[in-house]
């Protein structure tokens, strides 16, 4: 009986631990946003048949002034309960299209970039007029802009639809990401406006030595591919998992075997003027 109270208050330290971590954490996203601590990772996306560059995934970085970098995995939801998402998210957004106008400015060759939107940003009203500015102050064509949608936000709002057809009717691209994760339904396949569904990278992780996986992985490209829509891969790691995807007609794919996130320097100096003709690293 001694030990289970201990082993109680053993557990209820840690969970204390970490409320008072993400209260902390909290606090500091609002003080972060005010002081620039926020930059841009931004992770190539590859067409799997000419190995050439299709589009960027922007992923925001936080260092932290006192704990250093901290993964979006743990801010995102924490900017998302307190409601600095709007905020967070709106600064990517528009930093993304000003970085991909300078990036076209400075002759790069032109690709989509792809930012995350998070429930709470899709489910403010005004949304559309946000994304709209963000394409006008950076002066970059809508069609040069993805936006990425997990099934739960699409699931979570009642409009989804409405905005969804506003943002194409805008130009911009549409996808779903880490789709097969959510509560997904094949109606939001026929339902929703959407170009390109992203495998997520639970599926791919396994793909040569897990034969569901294989045959999940493979059912979700043919599909795409019958529905024409764009397929995305994510999270891929090795050679083999690059080979499997091309036999299976998958079109695009994203992850370390052929580059993690980088910050911009690193993509201008991989694909600027005087390299166009540069694959990817691994090659
Ligand atoms: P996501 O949108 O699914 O992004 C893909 C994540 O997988 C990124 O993690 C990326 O660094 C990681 N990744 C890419 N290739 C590989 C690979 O080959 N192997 C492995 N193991 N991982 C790979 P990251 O940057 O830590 O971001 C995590 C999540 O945080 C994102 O998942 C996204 O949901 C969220 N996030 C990141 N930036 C933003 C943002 O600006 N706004 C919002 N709302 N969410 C964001
Ligand atoms: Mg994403
Ligand atoms: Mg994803
Ligand atoms: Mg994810």
């Amino acid at each position: 009986k001694a030990r289970g109270k201990n082993n109680f208050q053993f557990f209820t330290k840690e969970i204390n631990q970490s409320i008072l971590r993400k209260s902390k954490l909290a606090i500091d996203l609002r003080k972060g946003l005010e002081h620039d601590e926020f930059f841009i990772h931004y992770q190539p996306q590859i067409d799997l048949k000419t190995e050439q560059l299709v589009g960027l995934e922007a992923l925001v970085r936080w260092n932290h002034p006192e704990w250093g970098a901290i993964s979006p995995a743990e801010f995102i939801p924490i900017a998302e309960d307190t409601g600095s998402i709007v905020q967070l998210g709106e600064y990517v957004l528009r930093q993304a299209c000003l970085q991909n106008k300078a990036w076209q400015r400075a002759g790069l060759p032109k690709f989509r970039v792809a930012v995350n939107i998070s429930s709470h940003q899709f489910s403010q009203s005004n949304l559309t007029e946000t994304v709209h500015a963000a394409l006008i102050d950076s002066g970059l064509e809508p069609r040069y802009l993805e936006l990425e949608l997990t099934e739960s936000i699409i699931q979570s709002s009642s409009t989804a639809i409405a905005t969804m057809n506003e943002l194409k009717t805008m130009g911009v691209y549409l996808s779903i990401d880490d789709f097969g994760t959510g509560y997904s339904s094949l109606r939001y396949l026929k339902l929703f406006p959407i170009d390109t569904l992203k495998i997520d990278q639970y599926f791919i992780r396994n793909i040569i030595t897990d034969l569901k996986d294989a045959a999940l992985v493979a059912t979700i490209i043919r599909m795409a591919n019958d529905l024409q829509l764009n397929v995305i891969a994510e999270g891929v790691e090795t050679a083999e998992q690059f080979q499997f995807l091309k036999q299976k007609d998958c079109n695009q794919a994203q992850g370390y075997y052929f580059n993690r996130p980088l910050p911009p320097t690193e993509i201008e100096r991989l694909y600027g003027p005087a390299h166009n003709t540069q694959s990817p690293s691994h090659s």
